[in-house]
This record gives structure tokens, C-alpha cells and sequence, in this order.
């Protein structure tokens, strides 16, 4: 972690305090193990592998906490209280548990399942990467959630983007480190942090753009997720995000992938999304979305194919199924951009 991120954080316990580094390992103005305190409240969150971990979830927490306390005892007094007293709700406490199990589990089959699959490379080639690469000279620095092992980050890397990723679970960021260092993209372009969703350690109006891929389908609440997003957004700042579509289709998908499992999944209360919720999210908290949905054949088909061929193929039938009424809204991913109003706070 780099001493200058602290500036953009603040206490997800209190709401206000401001930081106090305390750095174990250091290398100029890299820190690799420590601790930042609040000034405010008064509880620390542990820094790890380089990656702040700045949590209300009491699991993941204690469990960063006892990791950092076993490590430097004897160069620290840790003797202090140190408890969150911010309050999560047990249903969220649980699908999050749930989430962090399956990830730390999964991260190590999620780049054969998916991330190395000719489908979700087509997928992230018409989405996310035209996106980013069109990006590139407008957003400073982009903050993705749900950066799992990384498949998105790199791409958003690749293209040239400074970006600030988060996921609950530190395994998959670990794996996301060591897959960016295996590509010898610049990992000093990229800042990690295990974070929730609905509780973003970030001050309002931070960030010029927010992405994620697949994210709210994990969620107990998807439009908290959206409110703090458009709390962390400038002005004018912009989302770009695809997840699961709820298609009149779905079964289909789901009787293909029951006889043949394509990848795992542990989705939360809303595992397809619905454009008009997204809509009304985004009119709740100050954001003019608008959606669109693509991938009409089953990604076993895709898979069949060449990278090249997968590619033109999605992009055709993309835009084949989109002239038609009914069906351009029955794709099974959503395609969401969204924009933060000039008024909005
Ligand atoms: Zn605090």
C-alpha cells in the first residue's frame, strides 16, 4: 500500500475519523505490513501482504487482526481494546461469510472456470475492455469491487487505467497480486483493499469512475451497493458494470449448466437483476442509468470456438437479438452505464 492511499479512506466504523499510519515493513513509500488507527474511534485495521484490510465484518476483521497481532507482538504493543462497534445485519453478515468461503475456496479453479475461457474472454472484450480502453485519458483512477483473482484488474491495467480494487475476501486478492506480477503488468498502477461492498472506507465524492463485473448478484442488497457507489462518485462520474440478466430464458441456462457445470456459484438474494430495480436504484440515489442486455447463446456454444471466432460471433448475435423487440431486453448478461448527476452530492 502506498502511504499517499490513506488521504482517499476514512473509518468505516465511526464514519469520520482520519488515519494514523503505523508501518512495521516499509519500502519507501510502499508499506507492506502495519497498521492504520482511527483517531476518531480508535480501532486499527491491520495491513497485510500490502493490502489494508478495513473491514466492519467481525470475521474478517478479528481474523486479519489475530494474523497481524501473531506477526509483530514483539515490535508492537497491541495491548489496546480493539473491537468494531458498527452493527451489520445478521443476514448480511451471513450471505458475506458464505461469499468469502466460496472465493477463498474457488480462486484457485476461477482462471480455468472462468477467466481463461474463450466465452468470458469474448464477454470482457466487447464489455469491459472497449470500455476502459476508451476510458483511458478521462478517468484518473478507477475503483472496481469484487476484483476476485483479479480477471478484470488486469484487463483494466492492460488498458492503460490506474485502478483501486476491492473484494471481501484477502485470498483472492493475494491471487490477483500474484497474477499481476506473473504478467509483469505495473503493480504500482494498481492499490488492493479487502473491503465490503456496502460499506466503502472511501470519502464521498472520490472517484472519477466505478466498475464492476458480476458483483450485485453476490449481494443480500444490491442498492446499498449502488448508494455507495454514488456516495464514492464525482460529480458526473460514471459506472460501467455487467452482471446476470433475469431472462425468460434463465431455465435454459440453468438445465444446460446442470448437466454440464461451466464454473461455480454462490449467488446472494437477487442472483438474476432486473433493469427496471436498476432504474429505480439509480433514480433513488442520484444516477441515470441506462442498460442493455447481451449474450443470447449459451456460453457452452461459445467455448467451442476460437477466441476470434467466439468473439464475432457474441458481437453478432449481440447486435442481431437487439433489433428484436421482445427479445433484446432477454439476454443473460445485463450491461449497465451509469452516470452520476451534476446536482448530486
Ligand atoms: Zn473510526
Amino acid at each position: 500500500m502506498n502511504v499517499q492511499f490513506l488521504n482517499l479512506l476514512k473509518c468505516p466504523n465511526c464514519s469520520d475519523g482520519e488515519f494514523h499510519l503505523r508501518s512495521f515493513e516499509a519500502h519507501g513509500e510502499q508499506v507492506v505490513e502495519g497498521v492504520i488507527s482511527c483517531q476518531g474511534c480508535k480501532v486499527w485495521f491491520p495491513i497485510l501482504e500490502s493490502v489494508p484490510v478495513i473491514s466492519i465484518n467481525p470475521i474478517v476483521f478479528e481474523d486479519a487482526v489475530r494474523r497481524v497481532r501473531a506477526k509483530w507482538e514483539r515490535t508492537f504493543n497491541f495491548s489496546c481494546n480493539n473491537s468494531i462497534t458498527a452493527k451489520m445485519d445478521a443476514p448480511t453478515l451471513e450471505l458475506q461469510q458464505k461469499q468469502i468461503e466460496h472465493f477463498a475456496k474457488e480462486v484457485i479453479n476461477y482462471d480455468h472456470e472462468i477467466s481463461n475461457t474463450t466465452f468470458w474472454k469474448a464477454v470482457d472484450a466487447e464489455t469491459i475492455q472497449t470500455w476502459a480502453r476508451n476510458r483511458k485519458d478521462k478517468v484518473d483512477v478507477l475503483f472496481e469491487i469484487g476484483c476476485g483473482g483479479g480477471r478484470t484488474t488486469i484487463q483494466f491495467l492492460s488498458a492503460g487505467l490506474k485502478v483501486i480494487a476491492s473484494d471481501i475476501c484477502l485470498e483472492a486478492i493475494i491471487k490477483a497480486i500474484h497474477n499481476i506480477e506473473s504478467m509483469k503488468l505495473n503493480r504500482h498502477n494498481v492499490e488492493f483493499i479487502v473491503a465490503e461492498a456496502e460499506n466503502l472506507p472511501f470519502k464521498s465524492t472520490t472517484f472519477s469512475a466505478v466498475s464492476f463485473a458480476g458483483v450485485l448478484h453476490h449481494v443480500t442488497e444490491p442498492k446499498r451497493v449502488i448508494r455507495e457507489l454514488s456516495r464514492i462518485l464525482k460529480k458526473e462520474g460514471e459506472i460501467y458494470a455487467y452482471d446476470n440478466n433475469a431472462s425468460i430464458f434463465r431455465f435454459a441456462f440453468d438445465f444446460l449448466m446442470s448437466i454440464s457445470k461451466l464454473w461455480h456459484e454462490q449467488a446472494g438474494t437477487h442472483p438474476q437483476l432486473e433493469a427496471k430495480d436498476i432504474d429505480r436504484w439509480g433514480h433513488e440515489y442520484g444516477i441515470h442509468f441506462t442498460t442493455k442486455s447481451i449474450v443470447f447463446l449459451p456460453p457452452h456454444l461459445f467455448n467451442l470456438f476460437p477466441f476470434a471466432m467466439a468473439r464475432k460471433c457474441l458481437s453478432i448475435t449481440n447486435l442481431f437479438f437487439q433489433s428484436i423487440p421482445f427479445l433484446k431486453r432477454q439476454g443473460g448478461l445485463i450491461v449497465i452505464s451509469g452516470k452520476k448527476g451534476k446536482g448530486e452530492s
